[in-house]
């Protein structure tokens, strides 16, 4: 059993990764034979991962706000607090606040045999950021 405090700072999240303000702290880290890397990921309005897949998948946990997720050629989907999302591995996706809201996610997934978590892929542009429903009054 090992118990961290709760020292560990905040990061922003890389513009490598991110479009927009985001901020991430650590909730699990992978360690000897546990793969499971967890991580509370806080979007503000309009920030949103670039397109990329997971090696062995992802589940993200909604946790305030309200948030957008899309699977390559699928419709981009309004989350909420409660809601989780299972990306496939090897599944296509961005996930984000909307455009008026912040969004705070769990986000867990266990890492391959060679520690990655993810491959990263294009900015998820204003066009296709755009095409979301609206999240007024819903
Ligand atoms: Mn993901």
């Amino acid at each position: 059993m090992q118990v961290t405090k709760n020292s560990i700072q905040t990061t922003k999240g890389s513009s490598d990764w991110f479009t927009g303000v985001v901020y991430v702290d650590a909730v699990a880290a992978p360690t000897g034979v546990s793969r499971l890397s967890a991580s509370s990921v806080h979007f503000t309005p309009g920030a949103r991962t670039h397109w990329h897949t997971h090696p062995n998948g992802q589940t993200i946990y909604v946790t305030e706000g309200v948030g957008l997720a899309q699977r390559r050629g699928g419709p981009i989907e309004v989350i909420r607090p409660g809601d989780r999302v299972f990306f496939e591995s090897g599944e296509d996706h961005w996930h984000g606040a909307a455009s008026t809201r912040f969004m705070t996610h769990i986000a867990m997934l266990d890492i391959d045999d060679k520690g990655n978590n993810a491959t990263w892929g294009d900015q998820v542009s204003d066009a296709e950021y755009a095409a979301a429903p609206s999240t007024e009054g819903a």
